[in-house]
């Protein structure tokens, strides 16, 4: 079967006794995008991670890769996917090649595969040294390259910037936007907004186990633009005519300041609005919520 999705999830659900820990969640990734899951600690993805990699049984609705069902046709539908989901478990006193070759040898993979990997993830020059001696950024960097070893089309990342100092993060950071030019899909799970912000073109977010909010970075963040008019007088009439304005989504004041909830780009059209039906616009400017606001809130607001 062929299909665009690397990912698609059909109401997929995992309830631990009473505990929700993922509902009825419906995602949709692309092949080759870099698509970023983003939610608070707790909000389900290391769960629904563990479902798509066929490792924890869904209790309801439907995981696919590449069109193949996770529970009934695990073999084809994991055969192109490499994953890091949780602290690397290496041995500290193997090098990093020959960590790599043991489980190298234990998938099947070429060796050949390994001084290819290694190159990717920037480690080549330190492949003969102790997995011991490594800074964090590095052990995290050759559990990517363990991921990669397969040569998959799909790999998935779970917190992959944890417990890194700044150095690591942004080594790993990098890594993960040269991974992306390759043309792999790419799926990061994250509770750092900034970090989905940098690296994944599309991204959703989940809190307690459902999604709220999915959509291009660029739409997530143009819900967070606000248009500021102040308008001399006619503040009801004001607020009257924009809440009949179709893109508009909400209009709130404050004195004669309207805080209209509404794309930037369209503060032209409500200037011209205004102004042809006779209300004065003494000021007129865009305000930008960063995406960390609009997570922030987003998460908050939504139980
Ligand atoms: P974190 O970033 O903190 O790992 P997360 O988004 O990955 O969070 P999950 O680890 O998927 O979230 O957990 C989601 C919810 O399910 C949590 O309330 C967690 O306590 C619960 N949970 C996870 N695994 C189990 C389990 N095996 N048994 C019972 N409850 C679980």
């Amino acid at each position: 079967m062929t299909t665009e999705l690397a990912i698609q999830t059909i109401d997929l659900t995992k309830r631990y006794k009473q505990r929700l820990a993922v509902e009825s969640l419906s995602l949709e990734v692309q092949r080759g995008e870099v698509f970023g899951f983003l939610g608070p600690n707790g909000a389900g993805k290391t769960t629904t991670i563990a479902m798509l990699l066929g490792l924890v049984r869904p209790t309801a609705g439907q995981a696919l890769l590449f069109g193949h069902d996770v529970q009934h046709d695990p073999v084809a539908a994991l055969r192109n996917v490499g994953a890091m989901i949780e602290a690397p478990a290496f041995y500290p006193y193997l090098s990093g090649r020959d960590n790599l070759r043991v489980l190298a040898r234990a998938d099947g993979v070429p060796p050949a595969r390994i001084d290819a990997v290694l190159a990717a993830v920037e480690l080549s020059s330190r492949a003969r040294d102790r997995f011991g001696t490594y800074s964090q950024g590095m052990k995290q960097r050759l559990a990517i390259a363990a991921a990669l070893l397969a040569d998959p089309d799909l790999i998935m990342l779970d917190e992959p910037t944890n417990g890194l100092d700044p150095a690591g993060t942004v080594e790993v950071r990098e890594l993960i936007r040269s991974l992306a030019t390759e043309g792999r899909t790419i799926f990061l799970c994250s509770h750092l907004l900034h970090e989905v912000e940098q690296v994944c073109s599309r991204v959703a977010i989940i809190k307690a186990g459902r999604r709220i909010a999915q959509g291009s970075v660029r739409e997530l963040l143009q819900r967070g633009q606000v248009v500021q008019v102040r308008v001399v007088g006619a503040v009801a009439p004001a607020v009257a005519l924009l809440q009949q304005v179709e893109w508009v989504r909400g209009v709130q004041h404050d004195g004669d300041l309207l805080l209209v909830d509404a794309p930037a780009a369209r503060a032209p059209e409500i200037n011209a609005l205004l102004t042809r039906n006779d209300i004065l616009v003494a000021e007129i400017r865009t305000r930008e919520e960063s995406l960390e606001q609009f997570f922030l809130e987003v998460t908050e607001h939504t139980t």
